[in-house]
Protein backbone atom coordinates (compact mmCIF):
# COMPACT_ATOMS: atom_id res chain seq x y z
CA UNK A 1 0.00 0.00 0.00
CA UNK A 2 1.26 3.23 -0.72
CA UNK A 3 1.05 6.23 1.37
CA UNK A 4 -2.05 8.19 -0.03
CA UNK A 5 -0.82 11.24 1.37
CA UNK A 6 1.48 11.35 -1.94
CA UNK A 7 -1.67 10.73 -4.28
CA UNK A 8 -4.37 13.15 -5.75
CA UNK A 9 -7.29 12.43 -7.63
CA UNK A 10 -7.91 15.08 -10.61
CA UNK A 11 -11.92 15.49 -11.15
CA UNK A 12 -13.47 15.94 -14.75
CA UNK A 13 -14.09 19.47 -13.07
CA UNK A 14 -10.76 19.99 -12.18
CA UNK A 15 -10.89 19.33 -8.36
CA UNK A 16 -7.68 18.01 -6.95
CA UNK A 17 -8.36 16.28 -3.73
CA UNK A 18 -6.40 14.06 -1.71
CA UNK A 19 -7.07 10.09 -2.75
CA UNK A 20 -8.29 8.28 0.09
CA UNK A 21 -9.04 5.28 -1.79
CA UNK A 22 -7.05 5.46 -5.16
CA UNK A 23 -7.86 1.79 -5.90
CA UNK A 24 -11.13 3.30 -7.49
CA UNK A 25 -11.29 2.81 -11.58
CA UNK A 26 -13.64 2.30 -14.13
CA UNK A 27 -14.61 -1.22 -14.08
CA UNK A 28 -14.62 -1.82 -17.68
CA UNK A 29 -11.51 -0.48 -18.50
CA UNK A 30 -9.24 -3.35 -19.53
CA UNK A 31 -5.13 -1.51 -18.18
CA UNK A 32 -3.47 0.72 -16.24
CA UNK A 33 -1.63 3.30 -18.04
CA UNK A 34 1.37 5.10 -15.72
CA UNK A 35 1.50 8.19 -17.57
CA UNK A 36 5.35 8.88 -16.39
CA UNK A 37 6.61 12.54 -17.12
CA UNK A 38 8.62 14.52 -14.42
CA UNK A 39 10.11 10.82 -12.67
CA UNK A 40 11.48 9.31 -15.58
CA UNK A 41 12.61 5.96 -13.73
CA UNK A 42 11.28 2.53 -13.25
CA UNK A 43 13.27 2.37 -9.64
CA UNK A 44 11.89 4.46 -6.90
CA UNK A 45 9.09 5.86 -8.29
CA UNK A 46 5.74 6.17 -6.14
CA UNK A 47 4.04 6.68 -9.55
CA UNK A 48 4.94 3.87 -10.88
CA UNK A 49 4.27 1.64 -7.55
CA UNK A 50 0.37 3.26 -7.28
CA UNK A 51 -0.42 2.44 -10.58
CA UNK A 52 1.18 -1.38 -10.67
CA UNK A 53 -0.69 -2.16 -6.73
CA UNK A 54 -3.70 -0.48 -8.40
CA UNK A 55 -3.09 -3.05 -11.49
CA UNK A 56 -2.29 -5.48 -9.43
CA UNK A 57 -5.35 -5.19 -6.98
CA UNK A 58 -7.52 -5.54 -10.32
CA UNK A 59 -5.72 -8.45 -12.00
CA UNK A 60 -5.28 -6.11 -15.62
CA UNK A 61 -2.30 -5.06 -17.01
CA UNK A 62 0.15 -2.12 -16.94
CA UNK A 63 1.48 0.20 -19.24
CA UNK A 64 3.58 3.01 -19.36
CA UNK A 65 3.82 6.10 -21.38
CA UNK A 66 5.87 9.00 -22.08
CA UNK A 67 5.29 12.13 -24.55
CA UNK A 68 8.07 13.76 -26.30
CA UNK A 69 7.14 17.23 -27.75
CA UNK A 70 8.78 17.33 -31.29
CA UNK A 71 8.09 21.00 -32.08
CA UNK A 72 9.27 22.52 -28.93
CA UNK A 73 11.73 25.52 -29.17
CA UNK A 74 12.20 26.02 -25.47
CA UNK A 75 13.90 22.52 -24.86
CA UNK A 76 17.58 21.95 -26.52
CA UNK A 77 18.80 19.32 -28.42
CA UNK A 78 21.47 18.98 -24.98
CA UNK A 79 18.38 18.66 -22.41
CA UNK A 80 16.61 16.44 -24.80
CA UNK A 81 19.86 14.10 -25.37
CA UNK A 82 19.89 13.68 -21.47
CA UNK A 83 16.31 13.08 -21.31
CA UNK A 84 17.14 10.51 -24.39
CA UNK A 85 19.67 8.95 -22.52
CA UNK A 86 17.19 7.91 -19.64
CA UNK A 87 14.26 6.96 -21.72
CA UNK A 88 16.54 3.84 -23.47
CA UNK A 89 16.90 2.96 -20.05
CA UNK A 90 13.62 2.92 -18.69
CA UNK A 91 12.48 0.92 -21.94
CA UNK A 92 14.69 -1.73 -21.25
CA UNK A 93 14.30 -2.16 -17.77
CA UNK A 94 10.35 -1.91 -18.01
CA UNK A 95 10.16 -4.72 -20.79
CA UNK A 96 12.13 -6.86 -18.22
CA UNK A 97 9.19 -6.47 -16.01
CA UNK A 98 7.02 -7.20 -18.46
CA UNK A 99 5.67 -3.51 -18.68
CA UNK A 100 5.16 -2.32 -22.19
CA UNK A 101 6.67 1.22 -23.19
CA UNK A 102 5.21 3.41 -25.08
CA UNK A 103 6.77 6.80 -26.10
CA UNK A 104 4.19 9.36 -28.27
CA UNK A 105 5.56 11.99 -29.93
CA UNK A 106 2.89 15.01 -29.90
CA UNK A 107 3.02 18.70 -30.01
CA UNK A 108 -0.54 18.27 -27.89
CA UNK A 109 0.54 16.05 -24.87
CA UNK A 110 -2.51 16.02 -23.07
CA UNK A 111 -4.42 15.07 -26.16
CA UNK A 112 -1.72 12.78 -26.86
CA UNK A 113 -2.63 10.88 -23.21
CA UNK A 114 -6.29 11.27 -23.48
CA UNK A 115 -6.34 9.33 -26.93
CA UNK A 116 -3.77 6.82 -25.85
CA UNK A 117 -6.42 5.86 -22.74
CA UNK A 118 -9.38 5.52 -24.80
CA UNK A 119 -7.76 3.93 -27.53
CA UNK A 120 -6.29 1.70 -25.10
CA UNK A 121 -9.31 1.94 -22.51
CA UNK A 122 -7.60 2.44 -19.64
CA UNK A 123 -9.39 1.62 -16.35
CA UNK A 124 -7.45 4.66 -14.62
CA UNK A 125 -4.16 7.04 -15.23
CA UNK A 126 -1.93 7.77 -12.85
CA UNK A 127 0.82 10.28 -13.62
CA UNK A 128 3.77 12.49 -11.45
CA UNK A 129 3.02 15.56 -9.52
CA UNK A 130 4.71 18.32 -11.06
CA UNK A 131 4.31 22.01 -9.79
CA UNK A 132 4.48 23.52 -13.15
CA UNK A 133 1.88 25.69 -14.65
CA UNK A 134 2.35 23.55 -18.52
CA UNK A 135 2.25 20.19 -16.53
CA UNK A 136 -0.77 21.35 -14.33
CA UNK A 137 -2.53 22.32 -17.12
CA UNK A 138 -2.32 19.02 -18.95
CA UNK A 139 -3.17 16.72 -16.43
CA UNK A 140 -6.61 18.81 -15.84
CA UNK A 141 -7.05 18.44 -19.88
CA UNK A 142 -6.52 14.88 -19.75
CA UNK A 143 -8.93 14.69 -16.52
CA UNK A 144 -11.36 16.40 -18.71
CA UNK A 145 -11.36 14.28 -21.14
CA UNK A 146 -11.13 10.59 -20.18
CA UNK A 147 -13.25 9.00 -18.70
CA UNK A 148 -11.30 6.91 -16.27
CA UNK A 149 -10.19 7.99 -12.82
CA UNK A 150 -7.03 10.29 -13.14
CA UNK A 151 -4.22 10.53 -9.91
CA UNK A 152 -1.38 12.30 -9.22
CA UNK A 153 1.41 10.86 -7.47
CA UNK A 154 4.37 13.00 -5.76
CA UNK A 155 7.53 11.08 -6.55
CA UNK A 156 9.40 13.99 -6.53
CA UNK A 157 9.54 14.87 -2.97
CA UNK A 158 10.17 13.28 0.23
CA UNK A 159 7.27 15.01 1.83
CA UNK A 160 4.36 15.67 -0.65
CA UNK A 161 4.12 19.00 -1.65
CA UNK A 162 0.43 19.31 -1.77
CA UNK A 163 0.40 18.07 1.86
CA UNK A 164 2.86 19.45 3.56
CA UNK A 165 1.36 23.08 2.80
CA UNK A 166 -1.33 24.83 0.76
CA UNK A 167 -0.02 28.41 0.41
CA UNK A 168 3.22 30.27 -0.78
CA UNK A 169 5.72 29.65 2.35
CA UNK A 170 7.30 32.64 2.92
CA UNK A 171 10.81 31.13 3.36
CA UNK A 172 12.90 28.03 4.36
CA UNK A 173 12.40 29.14 8.44
CA UNK A 174 8.89 28.42 8.13
CA UNK A 175 8.90 25.28 5.56
CA UNK A 176 11.44 23.81 7.48
CA UNK A 177 9.73 22.61 10.84
CA UNK A 178 6.39 21.60 8.85
CA UNK A 179 9.26 19.28 6.83
CA UNK A 180 10.44 18.02 9.79
CA UNK A 181 8.00 17.04 11.94
CA UNK A 182 6.67 14.53 9.49
CA UNK A 183 9.77 13.77 7.67
CA UNK A 184 10.56 10.23 9.44
CA UNK A 185 6.74 9.29 8.31
CA UNK A 186 8.07 9.77 4.66
CA UNK A 187 11.59 9.00 5.09
CA UNK A 188 11.02 5.23 4.27
CA UNK A 189 13.06 2.54 1.90
CA UNK A 190 10.93 2.45 -1.37
CA UNK A 191 9.90 -1.14 -2.37
CA UNK A 192 11.14 -2.12 -5.94
CA UNK A 193 8.20 -2.71 -8.89
CA UNK A 194 7.76 -6.84 -9.72
CA UNK A 195 7.55 -8.36 -12.91
CA UNK A 196 4.08 -7.49 -13.62
CA UNK A 197 1.88 -11.02 -13.74
CA UNK A 198 -1.33 -9.51 -15.62
CA UNK A 199 0.65 -9.25 -19.38
CA UNK A 200 -0.69 -6.51 -22.33
CA UNK A 201 -2.60 -8.16 -25.11
CA UNK A 202 -0.10 -5.91 -27.37
CA UNK A 203 3.71 -5.40 -26.91
CA UNK A 204 4.94 -2.39 -27.37
CA UNK A 205 7.37 -1.80 -30.32
CA UNK A 206 11.06 -1.11 -29.38
CA UNK A 207 11.93 2.55 -30.25
CA UNK A 208 15.07 3.80 -32.06
CA UNK A 209 15.73 7.00 -29.96
CA UNK A 210 18.34 8.10 -31.95
CA UNK A 211 15.65 7.99 -35.05
CA UNK A 212 13.54 10.43 -32.69
CA UNK A 213 16.05 12.38 -31.79
CA UNK A 214 17.29 13.64 -34.88
CA UNK A 215 13.36 14.07 -36.07
CA UNK A 216 13.11 16.89 -33.36
CA UNK A 217 12.77 20.69 -34.01
CA UNK A 218 14.40 21.72 -31.10
CA UNK A 219 17.32 24.17 -30.30
CA UNK A 220 19.73 22.49 -32.26
CA UNK A 221 22.87 24.51 -31.74
CA UNK A 222 22.81 24.03 -27.83
CA UNK A 223 24.83 20.76 -28.46
CA UNK A 224 24.77 17.93 -26.00
CA UNK A 225 27.55 18.37 -23.40
CA UNK A 226 30.50 15.58 -23.67
CA UNK A 227 31.20 13.76 -20.78
CA UNK A 228 28.35 13.48 -19.18
CA UNK A 229 24.86 11.12 -19.88
CA UNK A 230 21.91 11.18 -18.37
CA UNK A 231 19.61 7.99 -17.11
CA UNK A 232 19.61 6.34 -13.71
CA UNK A 233 22.88 3.84 -13.98
CA UNK A 234 24.93 7.52 -14.70
CA UNK A 235 22.88 9.17 -11.70
CA UNK A 236 23.40 6.41 -9.05
CA UNK A 237 27.30 6.62 -10.25
CA UNK A 238 27.31 9.96 -9.80
CA UNK A 239 25.50 9.78 -6.17
CA UNK A 240 27.75 6.88 -4.67
CA UNK A 241 31.20 8.46 -6.01
CA UNK A 242 29.54 12.00 -4.42
CA UNK A 243 29.16 9.91 -1.25
CA UNK A 244 32.88 8.14 -1.24
CA UNK A 245 34.45 10.86 -2.18
CA UNK A 246 33.00 14.55 -2.07
CA UNK A 247 30.01 14.52 0.79
CA UNK A 248 32.53 14.95 3.73
CA UNK A 249 34.05 18.60 1.57
CA UNK A 250 30.90 19.82 1.31
CA UNK A 251 31.15 22.85 3.70
CA UNK A 252 32.95 23.87 0.74
CA UNK A 253 30.33 23.98 -0.97
CA UNK A 254 30.16 27.58 -2.20
CA UNK A 255 33.66 27.87 -3.45
CA UNK A 256 33.12 26.86 -7.45
CA UNK A 257 36.94 25.83 -7.41
CA UNK A 258 36.54 23.15 -4.77
CA UNK A 259 33.91 20.65 -6.61
CA UNK A 260 32.67 20.19 -3.39
CA UNK A 261 28.77 19.83 -4.70
CA UNK A 262 27.24 16.62 -5.54
CA UNK A 263 26.56 17.53 -9.20
CA UNK A 264 23.61 16.09 -9.28
CA UNK A 265 20.68 18.86 -10.19
CA UNK A 266 20.55 17.36 -13.78
CA UNK A 267 19.68 13.83 -12.97
CA UNK A 268 16.80 14.67 -10.39
CA UNK A 269 15.53 17.51 -12.63
CA UNK A 270 14.62 14.63 -14.92
CA UNK A 271 13.49 12.07 -12.29
CA UNK A 272 16.42 9.65 -13.28
CA UNK A 273 17.44 9.50 -8.99
CA UNK A 274 14.96 9.63 -6.77
CA UNK A 275 15.98 12.86 -3.56
CA UNK A 276 14.16 10.26 -1.33
CA UNK A 277 16.51 7.56 -2.12
CA UNK A 278 19.85 9.76 -1.59
CA UNK A 279 18.19 10.66 1.76
CA UNK A 280 17.57 7.73 2.95
CA UNK A 281 20.85 6.16 1.62
CA UNK A 282 22.90 9.06 4.06
CA UNK A 283 20.49 9.74 6.45
CA UNK A 284 22.57 7.82 9.38
CA UNK A 285 25.83 9.67 8.45
CA UNK A 286 25.70 12.47 11.11
CA UNK A 287 28.18 15.21 9.99
CA UNK A 288 27.55 18.49 9.13
CA UNK A 289 28.18 18.17 6.13
CA UNK A 290 25.79 15.50 5.13
CA UNK A 291 22.78 17.43 7.47
CA UNK A 292 23.98 20.39 4.74
CA UNK A 293 23.61 18.86 2.31
CA UNK A 294 20.30 17.30 3.19
CA UNK A 295 18.79 20.84 3.97
CA UNK A 296 19.64 21.65 0.06
CA UNK A 297 17.90 18.68 -1.15
CA UNK A 298 15.33 18.67 1.02
CA UNK A 299 13.79 21.96 2.91
CA UNK A 300 15.40 24.12 -0.42
CA UNK A 301 14.85 21.96 -3.63
CA UNK A 302 10.93 21.33 -1.72
CA UNK A 303 10.29 24.81 -1.18
CA UNK A 304 11.03 25.34 -4.81
CA UNK A 305 8.00 23.52 -5.70
CA UNK A 306 6.03 25.27 -3.11
CA UNK A 307 6.38 28.21 -4.58
CA UNK A 308 6.12 27.61 -8.12
CA UNK A 309 2.87 25.32 -7.17
CA UNK A 310 0.92 28.65 -5.03
CA UNK A 311 2.94 31.77 -6.09
CA UNK A 312 1.00 34.08 -8.27
CA UNK A 313 3.68 33.37 -11.23
CA UNK A 314 6.75 32.30 -10.70
CA UNK A 315 8.08 33.54 -14.32
CA UNK A 316 6.96 36.95 -13.22
CA UNK A 317 7.22 39.75 -11.12
CA UNK A 318 3.75 39.10 -9.68
CA UNK A 319 5.40 36.06 -7.48
CA UNK A 320 7.76 39.21 -5.62
CA UNK A 321 6.89 39.86 -2.04
CA UNK A 322 5.18 43.03 -1.91
CA UNK A 323 8.28 44.78 -0.45
CA UNK A 324 10.40 43.60 -3.62
CA UNK A 325 7.74 45.30 -5.45
CA UNK A 326 7.85 48.22 -3.70
CA UNK A 327 11.85 48.97 -4.31
CA UNK A 328 11.92 48.08 -7.88
CA UNK A 329 8.99 50.56 -8.22
CA UNK A 330 11.15 53.08 -6.37
CA UNK A 331 14.34 51.99 -8.21
CA UNK A 332 12.93 51.31 -11.92
CA UNK A 333 14.38 55.02 -13.18
CA UNK A 334 17.71 54.64 -11.48
CA UNK A 335 21.20 55.21 -14.01
CA UNK A 336 22.55 52.11 -14.79
CA UNK A 337 26.60 51.84 -15.65
CA UNK A 338 26.08 49.41 -18.54
CA UNK A 339 22.98 47.53 -19.85
CA UNK A 340 23.46 44.62 -21.79
CA UNK A 341 21.12 42.56 -24.56
CA UNK A 342 20.20 39.20 -24.33
CA UNK A 343 22.66 38.35 -27.49
CA UNK A 344 25.59 39.97 -25.28
CA UNK A 345 24.72 38.23 -22.39
CA UNK A 346 24.59 35.00 -24.23
CA UNK A 347 27.90 35.61 -25.57
CA UNK A 348 29.36 36.51 -22.76
CA UNK A 349 30.36 40.10 -24.07
CA UNK A 350 29.90 42.06 -20.73
CA UNK A 351 32.92 44.29 -19.01
CA UNK A 352 33.61 41.62 -16.16
CA UNK A 353 35.41 38.20 -17.00
CA UNK A 354 34.03 36.71 -13.92
CA UNK A 355 29.89 36.55 -14.92
CA UNK A 356 31.65 35.91 -18.54
CA UNK A 357 33.29 33.08 -16.84
CA UNK A 358 29.86 31.64 -15.25
CA UNK A 359 28.04 32.38 -18.78
CA UNK A 360 31.09 29.99 -20.41
CA UNK A 361 30.74 27.37 -17.55
CA UNK A 362 27.15 27.50 -18.83
CA UNK A 363 27.66 27.04 -22.16
CA UNK A 364 30.28 24.70 -22.72
CA UNK A 365 29.59 22.19 -19.56
CA UNK A 366 25.64 22.66 -18.93
CA UNK A 367 26.16 24.03 -15.51
CA UNK A 368 26.83 26.51 -13.52
CA UNK A 369 28.22 26.13 -9.78
CA UNK A 370 25.13 26.86 -7.78
CA UNK A 371 27.48 30.29 -5.82
CA UNK A 372 27.80 31.60 -8.80
CA UNK A 373 24.26 31.50 -10.30
CA UNK A 374 23.10 33.79 -7.87
CA UNK A 375 25.89 36.30 -8.81
CA UNK A 376 25.04 35.38 -12.49
CA UNK A 377 21.41 35.88 -11.84
CA UNK A 378 21.98 39.46 -9.75
CA UNK A 379 24.24 40.72 -12.49
CA UNK A 380 21.76 40.74 -14.96
CA UNK A 381 18.78 42.65 -12.72
CA UNK A 382 21.83 45.25 -12.38
CA UNK A 383 22.46 45.24 -16.23
CA UNK A 384 19.19 45.30 -17.78
CA UNK A 385 16.41 48.17 -18.04
CA UNK A 386 14.46 46.46 -15.67
CA UNK A 387 14.09 44.03 -13.25
CA UNK A 388 10.99 42.49 -15.47
CA UNK A 389 13.72 42.48 -18.38
CA UNK A 390 16.16 40.72 -16.06
CA UNK A 391 13.95 37.94 -15.17
CA UNK A 392 13.04 37.21 -18.47
CA UNK A 393 16.70 36.76 -19.44
CA UNK A 394 17.36 35.35 -16.77
CA UNK A 395 14.81 32.38 -17.08
CA UNK A 396 16.05 32.36 -20.82
CA UNK A 397 19.61 31.45 -20.90
CA UNK A 398 18.94 29.29 -17.55
CA UNK A 399 16.05 26.81 -19.41
CA UNK A 400 18.30 26.87 -22.72
CA UNK A 401 21.48 25.81 -21.79
CA UNK A 402 21.19 24.38 -18.13
CA UNK A 403 21.01 20.52 -18.05
CA UNK A 404 18.72 20.91 -15.16
CA UNK A 405 17.07 24.05 -16.41
CA UNK A 406 13.34 24.44 -16.33
CA UNK A 407 12.45 23.34 -13.09
CA UNK A 408 11.05 24.82 -10.29
CA UNK A 409 14.77 25.25 -8.37
CA UNK A 410 15.75 27.45 -11.29
CA UNK A 411 12.57 29.81 -11.37
CA UNK A 412 12.66 30.25 -7.44
CA UNK A 413 16.23 30.58 -7.63
CA UNK A 414 15.75 33.20 -10.15
CA UNK A 415 13.25 35.17 -8.64
CA UNK A 416 15.26 34.36 -5.24
CA UNK A 417 18.11 36.66 -6.94
CA UNK A 418 16.02 39.27 -8.41
CA UNK A 419 12.59 39.44 -6.46
CA UNK A 420 13.77 38.46 -3.07
CA UNK A 421 11.41 35.74 -2.96
CA UNK A 422 11.83 33.88 0.55
CA UNK A 423 14.77 36.37 1.36
CA UNK A 424 14.44 39.32 3.14
CA UNK A 425 14.81 43.50 3.04
CA UNK A 426 18.34 44.41 2.69
CA UNK A 427 20.31 47.72 2.63
CA UNK A 428 18.75 50.60 0.01
CA UNK A 429 20.97 50.67 -2.60
CA UNK A 430 20.95 52.03 -6.43
CA UNK A 431 19.26 49.54 -9.11
CA UNK A 432 18.31 47.07 -6.07
CA UNK A 433 16.95 48.98 -3.93
CA UNK A 434 16.34 46.29 -0.83
CA UNK A 435 17.39 43.21 -2.57
CA UNK A 436 20.13 41.24 -1.39
CA UNK A 437 23.17 42.90 -3.40
CA UNK A 438 26.24 40.75 -4.89
CA UNK A 439 29.39 41.94 -5.84
CA UNK A 440 33.35 40.51 -7.32
CA UNK A 441 35.12 41.72 -3.92
CA UNK A 442 32.16 39.50 -2.19
CA UNK A 443 33.00 35.93 -4.37
CA UNK A 444 37.11 37.47 -4.19
CA UNK A 445 36.65 37.19 -0.15
CA UNK A 446 34.84 33.78 -0.96
CA UNK A 447 37.68 31.93 -3.37
CA UNK A 448 39.60 32.65 -5.84
CA UNK A 449 38.02 34.30 -8.59
CA UNK A 450 40.84 34.25 -10.76
CA UNK A 451 41.08 30.29 -10.91
CA UNK A 452 37.95 30.53 -12.02
CA UNK A 453 37.90 33.09 -14.52
CA UNK A 454 41.21 31.47 -15.75
CA UNK A 455 39.61 27.75 -15.98
CA UNK A 456 36.10 28.89 -17.63
CA UNK A 457 36.45 32.11 -19.98
CA UNK A 458 40.16 29.51 -21.38
CA UNK A 459 37.83 27.56 -23.24
CA UNK A 460 36.24 30.64 -24.87
CA UNK A 461 39.69 32.30 -26.10
CA UNK A 462 40.86 28.52 -26.95
CA UNK A 463 37.80 27.56 -29.31
CA UNK A 464 37.19 31.30 -30.71
CA UNK A 465 33.45 31.40 -30.14
CA UNK A 466 30.72 29.94 -27.50
CA UNK A 467 28.86 28.29 -30.44
C1 LIG B 1 19.77 31.98 -10.36
C2 LIG B 1 19.64 30.53 -9.98
C3 LIG B 1 19.26 29.60 -10.92
C4 LIG B 1 19.11 28.26 -10.58
N1 LIG B 1 18.71 27.38 -11.54
C5 LIG B 1 18.50 26.08 -11.20
C6 LIG B 1 17.99 25.16 -12.17
O1 LIG B 1 17.70 25.54 -13.31
N2 LIG B 1 17.81 23.86 -11.79
C7 LIG B 1 18.13 23.43 -10.53
O2 LIG B 1 17.96 22.25 -10.24
N3 LIG B 1 18.58 24.29 -9.59
C8 LIG B 1 18.78 25.59 -9.88
N4 LIG B 1 19.23 26.45 -8.93
C9 LIG B 1 19.42 25.98 -7.54
C10 LIG B 1 20.85 25.48 -7.22
O3 LIG B 1 21.79 26.45 -7.57
C11 LIG B 1 21.17 24.17 -7.94
O4 LIG B 1 20.17 23.22 -7.63
C12 LIG B 1 22.51 23.57 -7.49
O5 LIG B 1 23.54 24.51 -7.74
C13 LIG B 1 22.75 22.29 -8.28
O6 LIG B 1 24.03 21.80 -8.06
P1 LIG B 1 24.28 20.48 -7.24
O7 LIG B 1 23.38 19.39 -7.71
O8 LIG B 1 25.74 20.22 -7.24
O9 LIG B 1 23.80 20.93 -5.79
P2 LIG B 1 24.13 20.37 -4.35
O10 LIG B 1 24.68 21.49 -3.55
O11 LIG B 1 24.91 19.14 -4.41
O12 LIG B 1 22.68 20.10 -3.74
C14 LIG B 1 21.97 18.86 -3.94
C15 LIG B 1 20.60 19.14 -4.52
O13 LIG B 1 19.86 19.99 -3.64
C16 LIG B 1 19.02 20.85 -4.40
N5 LIG B 1 19.43 22.24 -4.21
C17 LIG B 1 20.66 22.72 -3.92
N6 LIG B 1 20.63 24.06 -3.81
C18 LIG B 1 19.36 24.43 -4.04
C19 LIG B 1 18.68 25.68 -4.07
N7 LIG B 1 19.31 26.83 -3.82
N8 LIG B 1 17.37 25.70 -4.37
C20 LIG B 1 16.70 24.56 -4.61
N9 LIG B 1 17.28 23.33 -4.58
C21 LIG B 1 18.59 23.28 -4.31
C22 LIG B 1 19.23 20.47 -5.87
O14 LIG B 1 18.25 19.54 -6.24
C23 LIG B 1 20.62 19.87 -5.85
O15 LIG B 1 20.87 19.01 -6.93
C24 LIG B 1 19.38 27.83 -9.25
C25 LIG B 1 19.77 28.78 -8.30
C26 LIG B 1 19.91 30.11 -8.66
C27 LIG B 1 20.33 31.10 -7.61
Amino acid sequence: MIDSRRIYSISTNGDIEQAYDYSAINNQGSCIVYWMSRDQRIQDNWGLLSAQYSALQHKLPLIIICTLTPNCFDISLRQYSFMVDGLKEIQLKAHSLHIPFFLVLSNEPSIAISNFAMQYNAAAIFTDFDPLSASIFNRLKVASIVTCPVYEVDSHNIVPARFISQKVEFGAYTLRPKINRVLSEFMVDIPSPIDHPFPFLQDSPLIDFDAILSQLNVQNEIQPVQGISGGAYHAQEAFSLFVKNTLSTYHLRNDPNAKAVSGLSPWLHFGHISSQRIAYTIKDIQSEQSLSFLEELIVRKELADNYCLYADSYTDSKGFPNWAQITHSIHRHDTRDYVYTLEQFKNAETHDELWNAAQCELVYTGRMHGYMRMYWAKKILEWTHSPEEAQTIAIYLNDAYQLDGRDPNGYTGIAWSIGGVHDRAWFERPIFGKIRYMNANGCKSKFDTKQYIKHHLYRQQHSGTLF
